[in-house]
């Protein structure tokens, strides 16, 4: 009888399947599982913590379309992933993890990191189950991906109790396993598009706007093209940027609120009415606006507010037929409507202008972010998360190409920078080998997964690593009453809650493997460290800038989250 390994039918499935990378903590029972994926010709990472192994899978799914797999031990590793999980879920990007649980025998009588695993995973998953016998391996494997991929794509969960990860099956009862093809293309009904397209020939205030679901759909050239032919002013989400260059002629990203505010018409491409788009209520929108909503999800089509016209459809074929439709249609230069909007765009460039040339010390966001933008390659991923730091961040940090950016996304999770960074930069070494990686952190962000930087000095990863350093959340406390605080008191009654060390050298974690970050106070010394960083191109570098403690966002008309004080 010719039989097989469990773990070796796990792995060879996978890589039918189509998965390229797994991001992975081993440990007991899933040892052997990570050398045999190794053997099937997988590419493995061995990373710091569960949760950016799991950001690091996922954003891999996000630039490939194919799912990566986070793979980790039972209990506390899979209970660790659940953030990534759900950051995933939330994000509707693909996602396969994997898990060893506790050996079966010893259910229920308190087994080495038992955890009512599948259970706990449901929640953030479109499929999680346990394989019910070896022969079905691979037919939970190929339903996996599957789920993960098809329709709005998101979790699909694997449970293998480590009796399982130990057996053999005969060759003879595995299940025929067969691949699927690439998720099918959902169209668009020609009445809805005969629709949308009336609504904005007759807008007075149009306006398009594009969700990181349609730079999933890899739907850029169809909408560059409506954009350019149409004149429409155009506005992106924060990971919907790049899909539509943000230096383009239409874009009023200067003029957001106003925009949001005042449009009539607005088509929504691969967005969610969340509170990234301030849920497309009055005040941020008129009360009477019309929403064209486009998207592959019908349980999305109406959700918080009614649109004008739902149309369940992928993008890029909606995309194409409405380009098509409009034929020759643009939308007047000098409508009144794009007057005000540049008006208001050139006010806001100007205010902005002014803040980030300044050179004073210590330096402002705008002035490092107007710097770090002049420096980095234009065709650039940027990875970004911090509160400010993102914030500011987005507004002046350009992208002219889609997915090429990653950040705290919907659900706004903090920590996922550096597993982002991570497969971005195996992706470019794959994929795009002369491309760069950004990766520009708040300092308290940073915090949350700094330990990967060891993970990407292991693999070479040629991330440049920058950390808008404000010794806090938000905001830090200036050197002097810092030094007053410790000297008196109770620190755990004085220290603001949002308070961190003054001048932490995060540069100098760079030491443990030898070499120096850089430490960076001045406008020159940032222009001097970044260019020399970019020619380093087998590690990564941490570029550590010092700035104002209290240094701040211009003021808002709305803050994003109108609920917080801050
Ligand atoms: P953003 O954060 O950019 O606003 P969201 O994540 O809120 O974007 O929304 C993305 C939307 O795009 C989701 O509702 C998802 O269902 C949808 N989507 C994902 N892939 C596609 C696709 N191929 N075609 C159309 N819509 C898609
Ligand atoms: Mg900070």
């Amino acid at each position: 009888m010719v039989t097989m390994d469990s773990i070796t039918l796990i792995a060879e499935s996978l890589k039918r399947q189509g998965i390229e990378y797994v991001f992975g903590i081993v440990g007991i029972p899933i040892v052997e599982l990570s050398m045999a994926m190794q053997a099937a010709g997988l590419k493995y990472i061995g990373m710091r913590n569960e949760q950016s192994a799991c950001y690091a899978a996922q954003a891999i799914g996000y630039l490939t379309q194919k799912p990566g797999v986070c793979l980790v031990v039972p209990g506390p590793g899979l209970l660790h992933c659940t953030g990534g999980m759900a950051n995933a879920q939330i994000n509707c990007w693909p996602l396969i993890v994997i898990a060893g649980s506790t050996f079966q025998d010893h259910e229920g009588i308190g087994g080495f990191q038992e955890y009512p695993q599948v259970d706990a995973a449901r929640i953030y998953c479109k499929y999680a189950v346990r394989p019910p016998t070896v022969a079905s391996i691979p037919t939970h494997i190929e339903k996996a991906v599957r789920l993960a991929t098809y329709g709005r794509p998101g979790v699909s969960y694997l449970d293998f109790p480590g009796n399982v990860l130990r057996a053999t099956v005969s060759n003879d009862a595995i299940f025929d396993e067969y691949t699927h093809p690439k998720p099918p293309l959902c169209y668009p009904d020609a009445e809805s598009v005969q629709k949308a397209v009336e609504l904005l020939k007759n807008a007075k205030r149009p306006l398009v706007i594009v969700g990181k679901g349609a730079a999933y759909a890899r739907a850029e050239e169809p909408i560059r093209q409506l954009i350019q032919q149409t004149n429409l002013p155009v506005l992106a989400t924060p990971m919907g940027k790049g899909v539509v260059p943000d230096t383009c002629d239409q874009s009023v990203a200067s003029a957001r609120t106003l925009a949001l505010q005042k449009a009539d018409v607005i088509l929504l491409l691969g967005a969610r009415l969340n509170w990234i788009l301030h849920f497309g209520r009055a005040p941020r929108y008129a009360a009477d606006v019309k929403v064209i909503q486009v998207d592959v999800c019908p349980e999305e089509l109406h959700n918080s507010i009614q649109s004008a016209v739902a149309i369940q459809s992928d993008i890029l074929p909606f995309a194409n037929q409405l380009l098509n439709k409009i034929g020759y249609y643009s939308f007047g230069k000098n409508s009144d409507w794009w007057k005000i909007l540049k008006q208001k765009c050139d006010i806001n460039r100007r205010t902005v202008g002014e803040m980030a040339l300044s050179i004073s010390v210590p330096l402002n966001y705008y002035s490092v972010f107007h710097h770090v933008h002049e420096i980095i390659p234009k065709d650039a991923i940027i990875v970004s998360e911090g509160a400010n730091t993102m914030d500011i961040g987005r507004s002046m940090l350009h992208n002219i190409l889609p997915r090429h950016r990653l950040d705290a996304g919907t659900f706004g999770t903090m920590g996922v920078g550096p597993g982002f960074a991570i497969a971005a930069a195996l992706y470019c070494r794959d994929y795009f080998p002369k491309k760069r990686v950004i990766c520009v952190e708040g300092d308290s962000a940073f915090g949350f997964s700094g330990m990967e930087v060891e993970t990407m000095y292991r693999y070479k990863l040629p991330i440049v690593i920058i950390i808008v350093n404000n010794g806090g959340i938000y905001s830090g406390l200036d050197a002097d009453t810092y030094k007053d605080i410790r000297s008196e008191g109770d620190l755990t009654q004085i220290t603001p809650p949002s308070a961190l060390t003054v001048e932490t050298r995060y540069d100098e974690m760079l030491r443990m493997f030898g070499h120096a970050g850089y430490f960076v106070k001045t406008i020159p010394e940032l222009r001097q460290s970044l260019a020399d960083a970019l020619k380093i191109t087998d590690r990564p570098t941490i570029i550590n800038v010092i700035i104002g403690p209290t240094s701040d966002r211009k003021q808002q008309t709305f803050n994003w989250l109108t609920e917080s004080k801050l």
